[in-house]
């Protein structure tokens, strides 16, 4: 299978001699989900900065599609990322005055499809996370767990190649939070490959791959038996 992304021997410093990143090698195949484990300050957030392309490594190269991305420029990374890229992240971030279908529907604002079918996608989305009787409810009508769906719908929208998922469940009760995790093995069964970061070893035991990261270095990857 293709590597939908991958990222080698990737270091990300700051200033003051931090590694927050030191050589991370990661690849992520089509039609996988995995969870990247590590407690607080391990390096999870830099490492989805640096998956997602919101952030270049200090040094180490991040393919995405093939596309080595320290060859691009930034207005072509942001397209490719547009394109092949969606994000879920712990506080949902959906926009309060809008309903349900037309949250899901920003996903689409920069494919260059127009505003009808937008529309028709949006709420195809939302019946692939169960939600189809939701489409014209406000974020402020629908419950936590509700919220956290339309903001995947959202992700799924534009058909990306993957999807990065920061904390997910953290914001949600234990319910609403297995919910969440049993939408994400659902849609990977349906063909979506979905990277989950979280510092919750329960929520990664569910996860047929796991990479666990700390101080900095993957110790463990489930998948290249690779173990520190
Ligand atoms: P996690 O997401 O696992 O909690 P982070 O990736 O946020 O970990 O942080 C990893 C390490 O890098 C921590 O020691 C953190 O303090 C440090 N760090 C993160 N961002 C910066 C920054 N902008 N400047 C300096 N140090 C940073």
């Amino acid at each position: 299978m293709n590597a939908v992304i991958a990222v080698r021997d990737a270091v990300m410093a700051y200033a003051g001699g931090v590694r927050a990143l030191d050589e991370v090698s990661l690849s992520v195949r089509d039609g996988e989900i995995l969870a990247i484990v590590g407690p607080s300050g391990s390096g999870k957030s830099t490492l989805l900065n640096i998956m997602g392309t919101l952030d270049r490594p200090t040094s180490g190269t991040v393919e995405l599609d093939g596309n080595d991305i320290s060859r691009l420029s930034d207005r072509q990374v942001s397209a490719l990322r547009g394109r092949r890229l969606g994000f879920v992240f712990q506080q949902f971030h959906l926009t309060d005055g809008l309903t349900a279908a037309e949250n899901v529907a920003t996903g689409l604002l920069y494919a260059g499809v127009p505003r009808r079918r937008r529309h028709a996608l949006a709420r195809e989305a939302l019946g692939r996370v169960g939600l189809a009787h939701r489409t014209d409810h406000r974020p402020d009508q629908l419950s936590g767990g509700e919220r956290q769906r339309v903001a995947i719908a959202r992700a799924l929208v534009n058909r990306p190649a993957l999807v990065l998922a920061d904390e997910p469940t953290g914001a949600l009760d234990t319910a609403n939070g297995a919910a969440v995790l049993n939408l994400f093995l659902q849609l990977n069964a349906e063909g979506t490959t979905i990277a989950l970061i979280t510092h919750d070893r329960s929520i990664a035991a569910q996860m047929p791959r796991r990479v666990e990261i700390l101080d900095g270095r993957i110790v463990t990857d489930t998948h290249t038996g690779h173990s520190a």
